[in-house]
């Protein structure tokens, strides 16, 4: 069986404070700096996980050290530059500060501090509270943790951590980090390590994890039969034999590229297959905002359009989740209506049923 980590975190603000010409150039400098320390955290986690290091939640997902340390270390460097600002954040600390959660609070402390105390780099402001001698105490991080409850063919083994920034419920700026997922599509035992960055109105870029260097992103066009389906690993987050008879709709003929995580925003934003669904499986479930918030603005700032299976916005104002689940479809401009369409038709005759 293999362990997949799932980090994601996002952030709500009532105001920006961005002066310079550029909107939200700070954040995204911050946002990019804590994704970008979380992600290499996350990594050395992720390679040399052990046993007790994981927790299973109520919802039987799995939850590693590196979940709950990645959101501490992000939370930290938000609330240093950003104190007024509430947070939406998966995790929270009740079990680790239990007596039995000692082992894990230990470890979760040390590498949230050895992220927190990483030499600054490119882009990094000694003012945001990290570097050499910036560490935090327990109390501090465990508190940083609980900052997040606010309420308001192929088979790819990824990880994302996740950070977006809301106001007034529309997201302004999206941040996937995927230590894991190859820098060039067309190169899948090269070089890993990316993160997807978008700021509303000014494109979508990707860096590689190991350097600074920008490309800046843009769907290709495609049409519906030359589409590849990117979708859930888990059988149980998104419904296959919905997405079988959308393929056989749209007369698609290649394999679904199967891939974990917020990672398939960011290939969606870069061209990889052209279409991504999340379809609704029966249970009930309801979408959470920081699975969506980030990536939906990647893909709509790479030249795609996101929208539920109604063809209405995701909306983001709803509370920690999307409400009801629709479902997501994230496609390419060019072929968005004629998958929308498909859609209707698979889930209308599957109604039918
Ligand atoms: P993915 O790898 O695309 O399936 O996405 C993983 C995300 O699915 C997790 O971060 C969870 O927030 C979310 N998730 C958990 N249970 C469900 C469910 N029953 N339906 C849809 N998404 C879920
Ligand atoms: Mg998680």
């Amino acid at each position: 069986m293999h362990h997949r980590l799932r980090l994601i975190l996002g952030v709500v603000t009532r105001s920006h404070t961005t002066m310079s010409t550029r909107p939200f150039a700070l954040e995204r400098q911050l946002g990019l700096s804590a994704v970008r320390r979380a992600c290499v955290l996350t990594s050395s986690v992720f390679n040399k996980l052990v046993k007790n290091e994981t927790l299973t939640k109520g919802d039987k997902s799995p939850v590693t050290v590196g979940d709950y340390a990645a959101q501490a270390l992000i939370s930290v460097m938000l609330t240093n530059s950003f104190p007024a600002d509430p947070i939406v954040g998966e995790e929270d600390a009740a079990e680790l500060r239990a007596e039995e959660g000692k082992v894990l609070r230990e470890r979760i402390i040390e590498l949230a501090n050895e992220a927190l105390v990483s030499p600054l780099v490119e882009g990094d402001k000694a003012e945001w509270g990290i570097g050499p001698g910036q560490g935090k105490t327990t109390a501090e991080l465990l508190d940083a943790i609980d900052r997040g409850n606010y309420d308001g063919g192929r088979t790819w083994k990824d990880f994302a951590v996740c950070l977006s920034l809301l106001v007034d419920a529309q997201v302004q700026l999206g941040i996937i980090g995927c230590p894991n997922l190859p820098v060039d599509p067309s190169k899948p035992e090269g070089e890993r390590g990316c993160i997807f960055v978008a700021v509303r109105g000014q494109g979508c870029q990707q860096i590689s994890l190991s350097g600074y260097s920008e490309t800046q992103l843009r769907m290709p066009a495609f049409t519906p039969s030359s589409l590849t389906f990117l979708e859930s690993v888990e059988a149980l987050h998104s419904s296959h034999s919905t997405t079988d008879t959308i393929s056989s709709i749209l007369g698609i003929t290649r394999p679904p590229v199967r891939m974990d995580s917020q990672a398939k925003y960011g290939c969606l934003a870069r061209g990889d297959g052209g279409l991504y669904l999340r379809m609704p499986t029966g249970v009930g479930y309801r979408e959470k905002i920081w699975d969506h918030a980030p990536g939906a603005l990647l893909v709509e700032e790479a030249g795609g359009i996101v929208t539920d299976s109604r063809g209405l916005p995701l909306d983001f104002g709803l509370g920690r989740t999307l409400g009801e689940n629709f479902g997501v479809v994230a496609a390419g401009k060019e072929v968005h209506a004629a998958v929308l369409d498909a859609v209707q038709q698979a889930t209308g005759a599957k109604a039918k049923v």
